[in-house]
């Protein structure tokens, strides 16, 4: 499933382990530099709603090309970034870029707006200063803080430190969403639920592949989902699935009460004016459950 991640081809996936080495410094140095340039670009997934499937938000994805590599895999050039302490500058750019955008569609359409939803790194919400950089992000593009919501999976979640425990607290107050990103991926420890300000579990794509029938992953994939959903609502959070590719997946996790999802069934990750014209005009034809229109 991650290798088609994107709906892009990263072609670097492929690449042998020796190959891998060199590369990595090449990507290393080219990391820098794409920084200095400003070489990378965001993309909008949208978050819709089962029920009637109005893009209730948008998730901001980060991409970089490479000038010789062509598209390099988030997951890869993510990892460096953090290796190299090039995350929290990288991180601060998809932060501010993600909430102006937002912050335009909350002007046009107030709170009839979608949320942004923003992949925070582990190393990210361990910075001390977040919760204040957050904040005033906020504040200097004009976005109100329920807009906002911010994604971390549950191995950045997982630990003692009570540090990014306190900035997701101070967060919540203001009003920024937390979910948990890949839910069910990590360890299943869920400790964290109850210590944590979080309000959404996205279930990882991985597990709604298997909800279509015939797949090999069937029965036991229904069952997880089936009970992220009854956990989440046990909890009164709301819950996401990701990764839906079929109008048979966005169907049968709506009728398991499923509350909202993403996925290529309702729009690959694309430019932000295609997220705003579909709230505009509230035309969910790309959105449907039961779509008018065939893809
Ligand atoms: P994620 O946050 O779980 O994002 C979902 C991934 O699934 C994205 O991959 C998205 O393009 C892909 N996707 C969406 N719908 C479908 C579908 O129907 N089928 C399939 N097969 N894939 C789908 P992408 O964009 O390659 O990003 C991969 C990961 O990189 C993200 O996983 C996230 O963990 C990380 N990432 C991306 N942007 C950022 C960022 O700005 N900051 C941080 N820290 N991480 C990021
Ligand atoms: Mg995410
Ligand atoms: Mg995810
Ligand atoms: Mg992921």
């Amino acid at each position: 499933w991650a290798k088609a991640a994107g709906g892009d081809r990263y072609e670097v996936y492929d690449a042998n382990r020796h190959d891998a080495q060199a590369l990595r410094s090449t990507l290393s140095s080219g990391l820098r530099s794409a920084l200095q340039r400003g070489d990378f670009a965001l993309r909008y997934q949208p978050i819709v709603r089962l029920t009637d499937g109005v893009p209730i938000g948008a998730e901001v994805l980060l991409r970089w090309t490479h000038p010789e590599h062509g598209p390099i895999a988030p997951e890869i050039f993510i990892d460096l970034a953090e290796e190299l302490g090039l995350i929290g500058q990288l991180g601060r750019w998809v932060l501010t870029r993600g909430c102006r955008e937002a912050a335009g569609w909350y002007r046009e359409l107030g709170d009839q707006a979608p949320f942004i939803s923003v992949n925070l790194s582990a190393r990210q919400l361990h910075d001390v200063g977040l919760a204040d950089e957050v904040l005033r992000t906020l504040d200097e593009v004009g976005l109100p803080a329920h807009q906002l919501q911010l994604e971390l999976t549950e191995s950045a979640l997982l630990g003692p430190a009570q540090g990014p425990a306190d900035a997701l607290e101070v967060l919540a107050e203001h009003g920024v969403r937390v979910a948990v990103d890949d839910f069910g991926t990590g360890y299943s420890n869920l400790a964290y639920l109850r210590r944590l300000p979080v309000r959404e579990l996205k279930i990882a794509g991985a597990f709604i592949e298997g909800l279509a029938p015939g797949h090999p992953g069937t029965p036991a994939d229904r069952q997880i989902v089936a009970s992220v959903i009854a956990l989440a609502h046990g909890l009164n959070l709301t819950v996401t699935a990701e990764g839906v590719e079929t109008q048979e997946q966005a169907q049968l996790l709506r009728s398991m009460g499923c509350d909202h999802a993403q996925g290529w069934w309702f729009a690959r990750p694309g430019d932000p004016e295609v997220i705003s014209r579909m709230a505009r005009g509230r035309d969910q034809s790309g959105y449907s459950v039961d779509p008018v229109t065939t893809h």
